[in-house]
């Protein structure tokens, strides 16, 4: 029989709505769990077992007073500390946040908590969510599972750590180019990016609005599918969040592939993917063929301009959106300062990191006048074209499928010191955000031991055709059964 803290959501969730184990045992097991393997992997900021088992027994009490199950009950649940829980720190694995908590919490963590779920700690991410690597955090870089010395991937690297430890079912992270899929990809695991406005974003430190979204880490697409239908749905404090029905996602999940099409744009595949992870990438086409589908050759011939976009477009959404970390009205202040203009400096010299500063002095820069046309205007265009290659690409096929990164985890500060190299580890997940469509990674195998991930790409708002591709292929291949050995 499996330990607790190796069950699924799903598992957790029946065993305790059939009272065959309670919320509070759940809870301790993961938090033993995290107690022996956090010192190892260092995926959270903040564990919070007094708070996790507090909750665990008012929901104990609750369902032995007769209530009914919600559809989390006593899942525990890490989330990355850039969203807000009510007087809790938030530090978005910065220093100038040092000393903030907030005084209300994520729509995102509300709705969990409300369907059951216990939120165990707040993890680790790069400053800001910048990065792709976790080693932006401000107090510590997160380690991969699977190999102690390679990075998690990031920005959400704590959440996917986490899971892929089996420190918990389930995590939240965000995704603004990439940051649930490349890491779910490098630890893993399953990781969302939902359509842009699926999910609130309330309560959700902003790093680029406009390309933003919150999603689930899980181990297998059924739990994904279950924190989904919790986590989507239009919010009255979040304008962007999309007055659309969201569908009880649980009944995508046992469609089968006849008929359907993928589409591939092996034109962008062709340089820079590593020998293994491609011949992976080609092993899933075969599985999912094997299963019913039909892969097909897309064009999107504007990808290549995908990684300047983005850092055009998320710098300069950067810039304005940290502009209010000042030094007064949030966290840090620096010392004695002998004016105003002096202690603004200060506070955020001190405040920030050279990533976070490297991203502000960009994206003021592209949105200056002078320069506005030549770099932000122009990049909305480009923007454009790349939602228009996907609007094309989805005539002709269901799903676009790529590998989710174009190389398994690298070395602890393998990129550190070039910032470029840093940033094409996105080049496969940048494209959704710009775009607004939703994207989902699998574990589809190993490349020298480490894992590797499939990307799939849905049309706006279809995140069932994803999940229902999803599960078709973890019952055909069961990849996410391998786990780490830390
Ligand atoms: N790695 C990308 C960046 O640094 C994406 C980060 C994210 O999705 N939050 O901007």
């Amino acid at each position: 029989m499996s330990a607790l803290f190796q069950l699924t959501a799903t598992e957790i969730r029946r065993r305790v709505a059939a009272r065959e184990v309670s919320c509070e045992e759940v809870a301790r097991a993961h938090l033993d769990r995290i107690a022996a393997v956090e010192p190892r992997v260092d995926a959270f900021l903040l564990v919070l077992a007094d708070r996790a088992l507090g909750r665990a027994r008012a929901l104990d009490r609750a369902l032995a007073a007769g209530e009914a199950a919600p559809p989390l009950a006593g899942v525990p649940v890490a989330v990355k500390d850039v969203l807000d829980v009510e007087g809790l720190p938030t530090t978005c694995g910065s220093r100038i946040l040092e000393g903030y908590r907030p005084p209300f919490t994520a729509t995102a963590v509300a709705r969990l908590e409300a369907a059951g779920a216990i939120v165990v700690g707040k993890t680790n991410m790069d400053e800001f969510a910048m990065g792709s690597s976790t080693e932006n955090s401000a107090w510590k870089p997160t380690r991969n599972p699977w190999d102690l010395a390679r990075v998690p991937g990031g920005s959400s690297g704590g959440s996917a750590a986490a899971v892929a430890a089996r420190l918990v079912p389930v995590a939240l992270g965000t995704d603004t180019g990439g940051s649930i899929r490349q890491p779910a990809a490098l630890c893993g695991v399953v990781g969302i990016k939902p359509t842009y406005g699926r999910v609130s974003r309330y309560g959700l430190v902003a790093f680029a609005s406009s390309l933003d979204q919150v999603g689930p880490f899980a181990r297998t697409v059924e739990d994904a599918a279950a924190v989904s239908s919790v986590l989507c749905g239009a919010d009255p404090f979040d304008s962007t969040s999309a007055a659309r029905a969201v569908p009880d996602f649980a009944g995508a999940l046992g469609r089968g592939l006849d008929g359907l099409r993928i589409g591939v744009p092996w034109g962008f595949l062709g340089e820079g993917v590593e020998a293994q992870t491609l011949a992976r990438f080609r092993e899933a086409l075969g599985d999912l063929e094997a299963a019913g589908a039909r892969v097909v050759e897309v064009a999107l011939p504007h990808l290549p301009h995908a990684i300047a976009t983005y850092y055009i477009v998320a710098t300069a959404e950067a810039s304005s959106n940290l502009a209010r970390f000042d030094g007064v009205r949030y966290g840090l202040r620096s010392g004695e300062p002998s004016d105003l203009g002096t202690m603004y400096g200060q506070s955020r010299d001190r405040g920030f990191g050279a990533e976070v500063k490297r991203r502000i002095v960009l994206g003021t820069f592209v949105l200056s006048s002078g320069y506005y046309d030549a770099y932000y205007l122009r990049a909305q265009k480009v923007r454009t074209l790349i939602r228009r290659d996907f609007d094309r690409a989805f005539e002709a096929c269901d799903v676009v499928a790529t590998p989710t990164t174009p190389t398994p985890a690298f070395r602890l500060g393998e990129k550190t010191g070039d910032p470029l190299q840093m940033y094409l580890a996105d080049i496969f997940t940048v494209p959704a955000n710009l775009a607004g469509i939703p994207g989902l990674s699998l574990p589809c195998g190993l490349a020298g031991g480490l894992p590797v991930g499939l990307q799939l790409l849905g049309r706006p708002f279809d995140e069932e055709t994803l999940l229902g591709v999803g599960a078709a292929y973890q019952r055909a291949t069961r990849h996410h059964d391998l786990a780490p050995a830390v």
